[in-house]
């Protein structure tokens, strides 16, 4: 297995349910390291061209209206194989089909709301990172 890096965000409904540390503390344990962070409030912009792949879907408008609703926690993860390692921490898409223990089984108010994003590719994990992170990783302060 290869080192890897890969984008998670922690959507509105987790932030507002003070659940970062919680959910944060699960990547650590899990041996995944943050080595970035950003707390944002997206645009409607934002989180369209972000979703982009999902756009004409009968469930983009409540997805976007919801990733807009209040900040996010968007970070870079690293770590070995750290694409999956997070999709296997965060659960099925569909909470009501999560594994027990998994972050979207523990908090996930609904299918929409499911407290976490995680890139699915390592090419989709290099466009996520891009998009939230484009002056790179953590990059030196002058
Ligand atoms: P993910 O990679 O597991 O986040 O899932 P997708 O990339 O397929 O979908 C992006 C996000 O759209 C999901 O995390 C959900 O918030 C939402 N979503 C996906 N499919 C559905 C659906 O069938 N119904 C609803 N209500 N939301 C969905
Ligand atoms: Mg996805």
């Amino acid at each position: 297995m290869a080192e890897q890096t890969t984008l998670s965000i922690i959507k509105p409904n987790a932030v507002a349910k003070n659940a970062i540390g919680a959910i944060c503390n699960r990547f650590e344990q899990a041996g995944l390291r943050i080595v970035a962070a950003r707390m944002l409030h997206m645009s409607l912009e934002q989180a369209s061209a972000f979703y982009a792949e999902h756009q004409g879907k009968p469930f983009f408008d409540e997805l976007v209206g919801f990733m807009t609703s209040g900040p996010v926690l968007v970070m870079v993860l690293e770590g070995e194989d750290a694409i999956a390692k997070n999709r296997e921490l965060m659960g099925a898409t569909n909470p009501a089909k999560a594994e027990p223990g998994t972050i979207r089984a523990d908090f996930a108010d609904s299918f929409t709301e499911n407290a976490v994003h995680g890139s699915d590719a390592p090419e989709t994990a290099e466009r996520e990172i891009g998009f939230f992170f484009p002056d790179g990783i953590c990059p030196r302060t002058q």
